[in-house]
């Protein structure tokens, strides 16, 4: 007889984060819509993007298009680790060029985007360990540990500690860290990141870096990549994706890199790297090969430009929203390193209440920051992945408030 994965009904209102904000947050804006249907909506709830692709990946694509409809040049299944040269453009272009971080194509695998493996990549570990993930924090890091029924602490996150959590006062196996940081917009610095590490190879525990917004990264000395510290890679999974600074959220690609020099108890260098493969080879079998052609040229220098390009506008977007949102008395952090500002809501009212007072005042959509831990109470998120007519028009309508709160 079958039974449901109960795991599966253990999420918040048996719903993903994506779903509540569909059900919960849209249901509000529809409701507004109705009651004021003169009245313009700004919607920054989703971590979407908006800006097209790279014409440099656009072109890859359609030639490798090109390349698949011609029986000279047609080819079928990638290496399941990803094609070996956008690996190898990965260790180049990305690590070794801007970071100064030596890394070997192995030792990278490539993934459709960041989503799945961040929660996949825990089948490398024991079935009971523990986890740390920072409260508040991206959703699908508890999703997916709550899905595989692992045992789950919280690293309080607040403006005491500028959303930067401090090391768990119980041992943990694994540890989840997000910089820069969805929702809060917040980063670490080299030493904080440090302390992280020192603590991982003392207890023999295992960081798992999701470094999705490192191109975001403005602030000089701010570490884009787990591995600009000494000795992370003996302790430390870096998660990545194309996904905001190339647009590549529809096409998916992203990667994981599983370090030869990572080590836990009872494994030896290279160990867990060749477990990876094995089990990537077992359950994924490689991001579509087009995709992949278009992510080896947003990593060409002209791809760079272009991407670069994009990140800027985001960035852009971003203080534009945060010097409106100051202007009428609102405390935002985020915005300077990340494409999120993070609103506290004026004293007394939560994230909800907040919610509804600025659909109310502005038209402006956010994300309660409820939805993102019990900590992102109090906040709201609001994603500058939009267009820049919509930050304008929010602009506008704030110009038109004197207050908000209190
Ligand atoms: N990690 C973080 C922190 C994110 O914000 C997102 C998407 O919003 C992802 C991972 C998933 O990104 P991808 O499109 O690469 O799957």
């Amino acid at each position: 007889m079958a039974t449901k994965n109960f795991n599966l009904t253990r999420l918040q209102g048996c719903k993903t984060y994506t779903e509540i904000i569909y059900t919960q947050v849209w249901s509000r804006v529809e409701a507004y819509q109705t009651e004021y249907p003169d009245q313009e909506t700004f919607i920054m709830a989703f971590g979407d993007t908006t800006q097209p692709l790279p014409s440099t990946a656009g072109k890859a694509l359609v030639d490798s298009a090109y390349d698949l409809i011609n029986p000279e040049t047609y080819t079928g299944y990638e290496d399941v680790t990803g094609n070996p040269g956008l690996r190898q453009a990965i260790c180049t272009h990305y690590y070794q060029e801007h970071l100064d971080v030596e890394l070997s194509s192995e030792e990278v695998f490539i993934s459709d985007g960041a989503q799945s493996v961040s929660s996949n990549i825990q089948e490398l570990f024991a079935h009971d360990s523990k986890i740390a993930i920072p409260d508040p924090a991206y959703p699908s890091f508890v999703e997916g540990t709550l899905l595989a029924d692992r045992p789950l602490i919280y690293l309080p996150c607040d403006e005491h500690n500028n959303f930067v959590p401090n090391l768990p006062n119980e041992p943990v196996d694994l540890i989840y860290l997000c910089f820069p940081n969805n929702p809060t917009g917040a980063v670490a610095t080299l030493e904080q990141l440090q302390v992280f590490v020192e603590y991982a190879r003392t207890h023999k525990a295992v960081i798992i870096y999701d470094a999705v917004y490192s191109l975001f990264i403005t602030t000089p000395n701010i570490p884009r990549s787990i591995y600009e510290v000494e000795s992370a890679k003996e302790c430390a999974i870096e998660i990545s994706s194309f996904s905001k600074w190339a647009s590549f959220t529809g096409l998916r690609v992203g990667w994981v890199v599983v370090p030869e020099a990572l080590t836990i108890d009872n494994t030896v260098p290279g160990e867990l790297n060749d477990l990876w493969r094995i089990r990537h080879g077992i359950k994924f079998w490689g991001t579509a090969n087009i995709a992949q052609k278009g992510a080896i040229a947003a990593l060409s220098p002209a791809g760079q430009r272009e991407c670069r390009d994009i990140v800027r506008f985001y960035l852009q977007n971003a203080r534009l929203l945060q010097e409106g949102l100051e202007a009428v008395g609102l405390k935002c952090f985020g915005a300077i390193d990340s494409p999120f500002v993070w609103v506290k809501a004026p004293t007394g009212w939560d994230s909800w209440q907040f919610f509804d007072h600025l659909l109310q005042a502005t038209g402006i959509v956010g994300v309660p920051g409820c939805i993102f831990g019990q900590l992102g109470e109090g906040y709201l998120r609001l994603s500058a992945l939009g267009h820049r007519q919509s930050i304008e028009g929010a602009l506008n309508r704030l110009r038109q408030c004197t207050v908000i709160g209190e």
